[in-house]
């Protein structure tokens, strides 16, 4: 048997670039490396065109303009994932709402007008907010919704999307092994090209990127983490950071600053993140417990790890400072 060095998996192409507001790397091993990256850098940017509030000509743009007037007819791309953003509107109760956007705006978190908002227009903008006011037409694939004023924003759920969607363009180009990092929201597909499972390194929430909390072992799994430190603003020595509680119209506090989900489809993972990181640890934790082949990290404050249960052989703590709890005591401490 001969081995010829361009059947073999090393051959590898590593991208980085900057779509979807956030650093994109991708790990491609295989023959086709290339050719893969390059499609996927297209579909990158052709959902990014679709569903970014930051583009007045996005599908997403165009619907807020119409917020209250008319119904719009969008992608197949954007329905899906209008669909099920609203899907995990109502499995989190609104924790989780994409016409989140008024108050967003009024925060502008990581933009140059960031601000803390004044507590009426924060209760004036919570007025806007309701995932019930989405209305959607399946045949025509329309979206319409209800009032003047309202406006959806996709950024809690996009990225997983999008992830899925590199992923299925990679598998189409039979790559058998890459890692599809865009921004922290993570796809591992198939092994290390040496046969081990991957690694991937749970981001340490108040410390440097690149310190880990821990590591996850996967192999065909959605990674997601939603963080406090992933955009922020400080003011007098507080932090304002992105995720938003819709009851409440300020940054979500409820002891967690990460929460990390682990799941086959990124689109549920990255919405799940950030359903979970509103809702807190212990409906969070029920939550995900509930939906089988889905798995959960959460950190908090006082530095504590919680996962669920069927994580204990993926998941290993390597952070001395941290300690971990399981649901079982969490129970307990009840
Ligand atoms: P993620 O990093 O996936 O948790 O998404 C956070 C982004 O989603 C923010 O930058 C906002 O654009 C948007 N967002 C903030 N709060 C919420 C929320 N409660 N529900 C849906 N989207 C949100
Ligand atoms: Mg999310």
């Amino acid at each position: 048997m001969s081995i010829n060095p361009l059947d073999t998996e090393d051959i590898s192409s590593i991208k980085q670039f900057y779509v979807l507001g956030t650093i994109i790397q991708l790990i491609v091993h295989g023959d086709n490396a290339e050719k893969a990256i390059d499609e996927s850098i297209v579909k990158l940017n052709e959902i990014d065109d679709k569903m970014s509030v930051f583009k007045d000509s996005s599908e997403v743009s165009i619907i807020n303009s119409k917020a209250g007037i008319s119904p719009c007819v969008v992608s197949e791309d954007t329905y899906f994932v209008i669909k099920k953003a609203v899907a995990y509107s109502k499995l989190s109760y609104g924790a989780f709402d994409p016409t989140i956007r008024p108050v967003v705006s009024l925060w502008g978190i990581n933009t140059e007008h960031a601000r803390i908002p004044k507590a009426h227009e924060i209760k004036s903008d919570m007025r806007f907010i309701d995932y019930k006011d989405i209305i959607s037409n399946d045949k025509k694939k329309s979206i319409k919704l209800r009032n003047e004023y309202q406006s959806l924003d996709l950024g809690a759920i996009a990225k997983g999307f999008a992830a899925d969607e590199v992923k299925n363009i990679l598998v189409e180009n039979n790559i058998k092994n890459a890692i599809i990092d865009l921004g922290g929201n993570i796809y591992a597909l198939g092994n290390n090209p040496d046969g081990t499972l991957w690694n991937i390194g749970i981001q340490d929430p108040i410390k440097e990127r690149g310190e880990y909390v821990g590591i996850v072992r996967v192999q065909n799994k959605s990674v997601v983490t939603s963080g406090n430190y992933e955009r922020y603003f400080m003011k007098e020595g507080k932090r304002y950071h992105h995720i938003i509680n819709p009851m409440t119209g300020a940054p979500s506090e409820n002891g967690i600053i990460s929460a990390t989900v682990i799941s086959e489809y990124s689109i549920d993972g990255d919405a799940l993140t950030t359903c979970v990181y509103v809702m807190g640890i212990e409906k969070g934790l029920k939550l995900i417990e509930s939906i089988k082949g889905v798995e959960a990290i959460f950190i908090t404050l006082d530095k504590k790890v919680y996962t669920t249960t069927g994580i204990r052989d993926t998941f290993k703590l390597t952070n001395e400072e941290y300690t971990y709890k399981n649901k079982l005591e969490l129970e307990i401490a009840k």
